[in-house]
């Protein structure tokens, strides 16, 4: 039967991969339904001209005028802003792949989470700001939720779920970004371009820093321990350059699993688009003779504190991940606009943590939607009010 597919955030980097994969399987196996991009008009069309969907939106209203000119003529329903991409989220779809970044991904990945169907979850920020409330609502509806971070669908690969006791914990891996091997003064002069330039993977923008800082690895530790209901303390994370071991489970026997396979995102997107089947995705396939060894480390959280404070914040509960990731959100645009140092990163979430840390409410679980909402808006509002401070 054919899947009916959306993809929250087609233009980017995953939205693209996802795209990709459903071109090289052809027509049969995926109908693309519907589309959303926040700015860019020329890509979202292109894609829409090619792959027909039902519906295509645009969150940022600037840049409609641009998308309809450019689909006039065709019977593609057009949506504009904030409403139509939380419509997007439910418009009807088997598959729906959230390849949004950021927080702006939490109402429309929710929508879909309505559906009750199979969602892809690539877009971990929108699960490490809701925690609770997200696996909530996917157990409330039946949603089949296939995590499409390569470390989490590892895990997921290989994590026997009906057997807790047997698992004694989770080992996330992490390249360790372009400046594994840098000191603390290298670090404190590190440029934009240096570290957009990641070794092993490609990605887009945000996603590429917070893993030079190891907030990406923060993050998943978060994501890593709502999806598989897992505390801090069972979940480990090592160094591995090579990123070929993508994620281990070490089971009560000594057992330790892993998968493995070459730096390829389309491997765990294909996985979660054909799941419970495989389907045939066009990755390099893993030569272990060519890449000869397999290195490990511990993580240094003094170089790095982003991986401190994000074991802290899933530690505290309640806000602390909301607003970790809000700060970091605010603070990484900033650094990618040349506001503020590669250093500025931890200090400024660290700083606006601690000022949310003697508010009662922030260590309490969240209640509601619009309770992450505010949380994430007041901590964008204090990652600004630092960065002003701070340049
Ligand atoms: P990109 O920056 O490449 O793409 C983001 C997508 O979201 C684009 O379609 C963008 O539209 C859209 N978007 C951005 N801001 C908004 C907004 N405010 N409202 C609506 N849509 C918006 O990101 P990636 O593809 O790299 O990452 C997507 C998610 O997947 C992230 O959560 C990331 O952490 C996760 N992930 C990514 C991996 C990767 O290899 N890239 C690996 C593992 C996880 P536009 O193009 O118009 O800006």
């Amino acid at each position: 039967m054919t899947k009916r597919v959306t993809i929250l955030g087609s233009t980017g980097s995953i939205g693209e991969n996802t795209l990709s994969l459903i071109a090289h399987s052809g027509a049969d196996t995926f109908n693309v339904v519907c589309l959303t991009a926040n700015t860019n008009a020329a890509k979202l069309a292109e894609q829409a001209l090619r792959f027909k969907p039902e519906y295509v939106v645009l969150a940022d209203p600037h840049h409609a005028q641009d998308l309809k000119e450019r689909l006039a003529g065709t019977d593609i329903k057009i949506g504009i802003g904030r409403e139509a991409l939380i419509e997007a989220g439910s418009w009807p779809a088997d598959f729906i792949m959230a390849a949004i970044i950021g927080a702006a991904g939490l109402e429309p990945t929710l929508a879909a989470l309505g559906q009750g169907k199979h969602l892809g979850l690539a877009n971990k920020e929108c699960l490490v700001c809701s925690g609770d409330l997200f696996m909530e609502k996917v157990k409330s509806t039946g949603t089949t939720l296939l995590p499409v971070d390569s470390e989490h669908n590892a895990i997921f690969q290989v994590l026997n779920q009906k057997r807790r006791k047997d698992v004694r914990k989770l080992i996330l891996t992490a390249s360790g970004g372009p400046f594994r091997e840098f000191s603390a003064e290298q670090l404190a002069k590190v440029t934009r371009a240096q570290a957009l330039s990641h070794p092993v993977w490609e990605m887009g923008a945000k996603i590429t820093i917070d893993s030079a800082s190891l907030m990406n690895k923060g993050l998943e530790l978060i994501e890593a321990s709502y999806l598989f209901d897992r505390p801090s303390e069972e979940i480990d994370i090592i160094i591995h350059p090579q990123s070929i071991i993508h994620s281990m489970v070490e089971y009560v026997d000594g057992s330790v699993l892993a998968q493995m396979g070459s730096p390829d995102m389309r491997t765990p997107i294909a996985y979660a688009m054909a799941w419970p089947r495989r389907m045939a995705a066009p990755v390099k396939p893993l030569d272990l003779i060519e890449i000869a060894k397999l290195e490990f480390q511990a993580p240094d959280d003094v170089k790095f504190p982003a991986l401190r404070l994000a074991r802290e914040a899933l530690e505290t509960g309640g806000a602390a991940p909301t607003v970790l990731n809000a700060a970091n959100e605010i603070v990484v645009a900033a650094f990618l606009n040349e506001k503020v140092a590669f250093s500025a990163i931890p200090a400024c979430i660290e700083s606006v943590l601690n000022r949310f840390s003697r508010e009662q409410s922030f260590t309490k679980p969240l209640m509601s939607v619009s309770d992450v909402l505010g949380f994430d808006a007041r901590a964008r509002k204090n990652a600004h009010a630092w960065i002003s401070g701070n340049k």
